[in-house]
């Protein structure tokens, strides 16, 4: 009996998709990465994702562990040779216990991130990790990315809003690491060993995450400021007014919204005179005296913020400000910024940088980086949106934005390596929030200390040592290392 055969006889015949079912696994969200594998298997628990990777590793069979497949770096990318199997975790989709008082939900690595965000609402908590593909991507995917999203400068990292783990390791066996505990010190992390490696050290099959509460009311809005130097003090003199509630903080140029509304009919300029300079930010207040409405119907954070900004303005610390009035008007401002990829794509596939820097460099890299980008290649384009407050950016370039064509790879390698060059100057990481996977590998191995890779690859080995589990992601082989 092959391994397929022994494999619907684990998961059921239907659950092991071949064909014209597979088109949706095995491409990528930008169509960037396409490759053909043997199957999509689908197991319904942890016993079956043990059982299916023990048959793997013993025919020595690749395995890609895929979630929502809104990754962004090609971690789920399975090859052409048709040897992979893809081992989705959609149908592990069991939100298991939600305890509100303890303030933890236990989860299965296939529910979908916006399915939890639904369910722990109705405790009046957060799980409090946003992004834009939160209806697709899903929990167990989160972890393998570490994903990080617009709320890090409040609440962290994936890594840091999780208690516990359970995971099938490459050679099958089961890792229950499912604290509840705050404390644990027991040993090695191995919790924090597979979150962020991207699948290539196991499969992540539940978690047990942090919960919130629920801020009490939001304070949303978009102003214009005069330069990106003085987005920092705003930043924190919201902090300070707010006791630190300061959830949102992104930052939008005016090539952003230009390119918004050329794409979107339904968008529009956040203010009558374009903002060279926008920056989205919310405020999560927790203390009732900020949230319960004053006799008037006006909610106190809103009116503190109000304050600030009229000062401001007054000041010429800011230009404009429009603040939020209703949830429409919320989810509107929402939405302006959780289009960016769409957007990123509007001008054909752009060389995509997703890297940080300290939050009071961005302004200096920003204004490096596009000065060397232009005399490298005139006619490009550039085009910035930002996780400000944790200085995480999202830098594109599109070597020929009238054709749309990608630019030879020597060109589109020159500006990646300039770029980094240009984070490396400033202290920063290539690598921010979306992982290695396939995407950066060059780059990993340009810029990684070679020391840590030699520990990333004997790691690798010890716990996959026929190199199954998503082989040929985050660690750049000995080849690419020499050149
Ligand atoms: C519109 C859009 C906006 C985005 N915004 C952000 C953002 O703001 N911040 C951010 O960090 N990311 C962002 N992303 C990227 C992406 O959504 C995240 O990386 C997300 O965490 C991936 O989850 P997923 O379930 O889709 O994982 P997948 O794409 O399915 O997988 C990603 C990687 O994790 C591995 N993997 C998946 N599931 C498991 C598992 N259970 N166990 C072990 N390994 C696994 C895969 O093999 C692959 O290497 C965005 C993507 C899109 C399309």
């Amino acid at each position: 009996m092959n391994a397929i055969e022994n494999i619907e006889k684990i998961v059921g015949i239907e659950n092991v998709l071949t064909g014209e079912r597979l088109d949706q696994y095995e491409v990528d969200p930008s169509g960037k990465y396409k490759g053909s594998s043997l199957a999509v298997v689908r197991p319904k628990n942890t016993e079956q994702v043990s059982e299916i990777v023990k048959i793997a590793n013993s025919r020595k069979i690749p395995i890609v562990p895929q979630g929502g497949n809104t990754g962004l770096a090609g971690g789920c990318y399975v090859g052409e040779k048709k040897d992979t199997i893809i081992l989705s975790l959609e149908r592990m989709n069991k939100i298991k216990e939600i305890r509100g008082d303890g303030r933890i939900a236990i989860v299965e690595g296939g529910v979908v991130l916006s399915k939890l965000h639904e369910a722990v609402a109705e405790y009046d908590l957060i799980f409090p990790l946003f992004f834009g593909a939160r209806g697709s991507a899903m929990i167990g995917g989160n972890l393998a990315t570490n994903a990080g999203g617009s709320n890090v400068l409040r609440y962290g990292n994936t890594r840091d809003l999780v208690l516990g783990i359970e995971a099938v390791m490459p050679t099958g066996e089961i890792v229950d690491l499912m604290s509840e505990l705050h404390k644990d010190n027991s040993g090695y992390n191995l919790k924090h060993l597979l979150i962020g490696a991207e699948g290539t050290l196991g499969i992540i099959t539940a978690a047990v995450l942090k919960l919130f509460p629920k801020p009490k009311a939001y304070a949303t809005a978009t102003i214009s400021i005069p330069s990106l130097k003085d987005s920092l003090p705003i930043l924190n003199e919201l902090n300070k007014a707010t006791n630190n509630c300061v959830e949102a903080f992104e930052y939008m140029p005016e090539e952003y919204f230009n390119a918004l509304c050329e794409r979107f009919d339904d968008m529009r300029q956040p203010f009558s005179t374009p903002a060279k300079h926008g920056i989205f930010l919310e405020i999560g207040a927790m203390a009732e005296e900020d949230a319960s409405p004053d006799a008037t119907g006006n909610i106190p954070i809103e009116l503190k913020v109000e304050e600030l900004f009229s000062e401001w303005l007054q000041a010429g610390k800011i230009l404009d400000a429009v603040i939020c009035k209703s949830e429409a008007q919320r989810s509107e401002m929402w939405d302006r910024r959780e289009r960016a990829y769409e957007v990123g794509l509007l001008k054909g596939v752009p060389v995509a940088c997703d890297i940080s820097v300290a939050v009071d460099k961005v302004d200096d890299f920003l204004t490096k980086v596009k000065k060397r980008v232009y005399t490298l290649n005139p006619s490009s384009e550039t085009l910035t949106v930002s996780h400000l407050g944790d200085g995480n950016l999202h830098f594109s370039v599109w070597m020929n934005p009238e054709t749309k064509e990608m630019g030879s790879l020597h060109d589109r390698e020159q500006i990646t390596e300039m770029i980094e060059e240009t984070v490396l100057e400033l202290g920063g990481s290539f690598s921010a929030e979306h992982g290695i996977g396939l995407a950066k590998l060059p780059s990993m191995s340009r810029r990684k200390d070679p020391n840590a890779i030699a520990v990333m690859r004997m790691i690798k080995s010890a716990l996959d040592p026929n190199h199954i589990m998503n082989p040929g992601k985050v660690i750049p082989d000995e080849n690419l290392l020499k050149t």
